[in-house]
């Protein structure tokens, strides 16, 4: 197999192909790191994987060897004739060209047949925040992501309580999955090099969750309570009953000066599942 640096470099110069700072494009051109994330992601012929940003095929090629069919997002219409040469004998891979923040998920996946999903990307990192959100919210039922993210960004997903990094994103993502650290990867494994090294992080879907009454609650008061992150829940939350969260709080041995960087997931889902019930 050519190396993959080699590749990429000869694809997208032979397609005179301009990488674009403003769509996060550092291609992976490390073969062992691709190898890593393959064998960790344990997907089979029953899986169907969705990859957000296929660049150059990097990851989309030895993915498709391995699993049932993938289904890609690439904002990236001149990237077009690039993935047509790499792509052309797998017919168990569609492209779609088109912002994936802006795409129909729920609607694309009807086409598929499939046992379970797993999304495996490495991500544009501008938008790893709304992509993970959108995942969560569009409840596609996603049974594992395997995602490289910028490393500050991975340590935040599982960032606990009374951590500068704990914040919104790591209580909607802890009420999923379980979350795992699974392979460093240095900024030289890209082109062009990022000015930031990455981690590739697993998810799995919990197999338990605490219920939740009403999960729009849940994701609002969430979104609310992290709102102005020095501001204690008393300010950010004064649009809801006071009272009642306060009740809750107390359960907890909290009350409402408390900030949300301090308040574990359980307690978010009483005070949530407790609201619902007026
Ligand atoms: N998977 C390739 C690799 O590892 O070499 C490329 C990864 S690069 C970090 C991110 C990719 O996401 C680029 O191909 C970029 O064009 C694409 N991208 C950026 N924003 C996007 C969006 N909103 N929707 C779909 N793809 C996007």
């Amino acid at each position: 197999m050519e190396n993959s640096s080699k590749s990429v470099k000869r694809l997208i110069e032979e397609n005179n192909f301009t990488f674009k700072k403003m769509y996060g494009q550092n291609f992976i051109i490390n073969h062992g790191i691709i190898q890593q994330i393959i064998k960790k992601s344990k997907v089979d012929h029953n899986t169907l994987v969705i990859e957000i940003g296929p660049g150059a095929g990097a990851l989309t090629i030895p993915l498709s060897e391995v699993c049932g069919q993938v289904l890609c997002y690439e904002i990236d219409n001149s990237l077009r004739p690039v993935l047509d040469q790499v792509l052309k004998d797998k017919d168990n891979v569609e492209v779609v060209y088109q912002d994936f923040l802006h795409s129909d998920l729920k609607n694309d996946l009807k086409r598929y047949h499939y046992s379970k999903i797993y999304v495996v990307a490495n991500l544009p990192y501008y938008i790893t925040t709304p992509i993970i959100m959108k995942l969560i919210e569009e409840e596609i039922n996603v049974n594992k992501i395997v995602v490289m993210v910028q490393k500050e960004v991975g340590n935040r997903f599982k960032a606990e309580p009374g951590s500068k990094d704990y914040n919104s994103l790591s209580v909607f993502l802890n009420y999923y999955f379980d979350i795992k650290k699974i392979i460093d990867v240095s900024r030289n494994s890209f082109i062009p090099k990022p000015n930031v090294d990455s981690i590739v992080i697993e998810l799995t879907k919990k197999v338990q969750q605490i219920p939740l009454k009403n999960k729009e609650l849940f994701f609002k008061l969430i979104r609310d309570s992290f709102c102005q992150k020095r501001k204690t829940i008393k300010n950010n939350l004064k649009q809801y009953n006071l009272e009642i969260i306060q009740e809750i709080l107390s359960k907890y041995s909290m009350d409402l000066t408390i900030r949300a960087e301090h308040i574990p997931i359980e307690v978010f889902i009483d005070i949530a599942n407790s609201l619902d019930e007026y």
